[in-house]
């Protein structure tokens, strides 16, 4: 698969990553979109000497694995329990002596096409109708002073209402 990865070469783009298994209860997550962050800049810089595929935040679709979560899309935490030790099974997964950490420590991050995670342990499940972003504008109502801050009529314009912040070029 394709993947980003940081490797004793440095920040290296890979065609033929090898895919990922999910083990235990992980899911196998098909990447939509992933977030760079500075802690990735600090990694290639060297951070913890993390060697694998970047990426720890990011939101995909649960594709396989034995999660109980097929289908459904999902935002990553970055840890990843073991699920088998002592504090796993006292119910503190948070707490793992084996814990990963998704593209950061020990674990192939969300920079490819896919990534391993525990959503029952650190992703939250997302409702289809809330993938449109940006919501879609309300343009039917002719625009109005917000909140009623303003008491005052708007300034005197030649230039007809628009859209805030020109969010709106048509
Ligand atoms: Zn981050
Ligand atoms: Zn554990």
């Amino acid at each position: 698969m394709r993947a980003l990865a940081l490797t004793d070469n440095g920040l290296t783009y890979a065609n033929d990553w090898p895919h990922p298994a999910p083990s235990g209860q992980q899911a196998l997550i098909r990447i939509r979109q992933a977030g760079i962050c500075n802690t990735d800049l600090e990694l290639v810089k060297g951070y913890l000497h993390f060697r694998g595929v970047l990426g720890h935040e990011f939101v995909g679709e649960v594709v396989g694995g034995d999660s109980g979560w097929l289908g459904a899309r999902v935002v990553g935490e970055i840890n990843v329990a073991c699920g088998q030790c002592d504090l796993c099974r006292a119910g503190i997964p948070s707490q793992c002596r084996n814990r990963t950490t998704v593209g950061i420590r020990q674990h192939d991050g969300a920079f490819a096409d896919h990534c391993t995670a525990s959503p029952t342990r650190s992703a939250t499940p997302k409702p289809c109708s809330s993938s449109r972003w940006p919501p879609p504008t309300n343009s039917s109502k002719a625009p109005t002073s917000p909140r009623g801050m303003r008491s005052s009529p708007p300034t005197n314009s030649s230039k007809a209402p628009t859209s805030p912040r020109g969010m709106r070029s048509s």
